[in-house]
């Protein structure tokens, strides 16, 4: 019995990434070209151009309202693919506790992507 123990992505965030990532992304009207997990240490999320979302398994190690904020972050970039002011407003709208999950980022290290960098 290893389904979900090993070291990838486990099927309980996965399963609640998808249904984050549907929810906002009715919200905002776009779609993710494809939601991908990843084993990475160094960014909880990342957007690519052609739209598609990378999240890192570890987020299930994260707070509830991280993950939510993850989420939307990359969601928005669906949209505005930049960090532009329009960018954070939308984000706003998307989730609760953006000022408390981006300290909590912040505090605990690991960013989310860096464009031109995508893995
Ligand atoms: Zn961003």
């Amino acid at each position: 019995m290893t389904d979900g123990a090993g070291p990838r992505a486990p099927h309980p965030v996965r399963r609640r990434l998808v249904a984050l990532v549907a929810a906002k992304s009715a919200q905002l009207g776009v779609a993710p070209r494809r939601i991908t997990l990843k084993d990475t240490r160094s960014r909880w999320g990342s957007c690519s151009p052609d739209g598609a979302l990378s999240f890192s398994w570890r987020l299930i190690l994260a707070p509830r309202f991280v993950l939510d904020y993850v989420v939307a972050h990359e969601v928005a970039h669906l949209r505005e693919l930049n960090h532009s002011n329009r960018f954070w407003r939308i984000t706003e709208t998307l989730t609760a506790d953006m000022a408390k999950a981006r300290e909590w980022l912040t505090q605990h290290g690991a960013g989310l992507h860096r464009y031109g960098r995508l893995m």
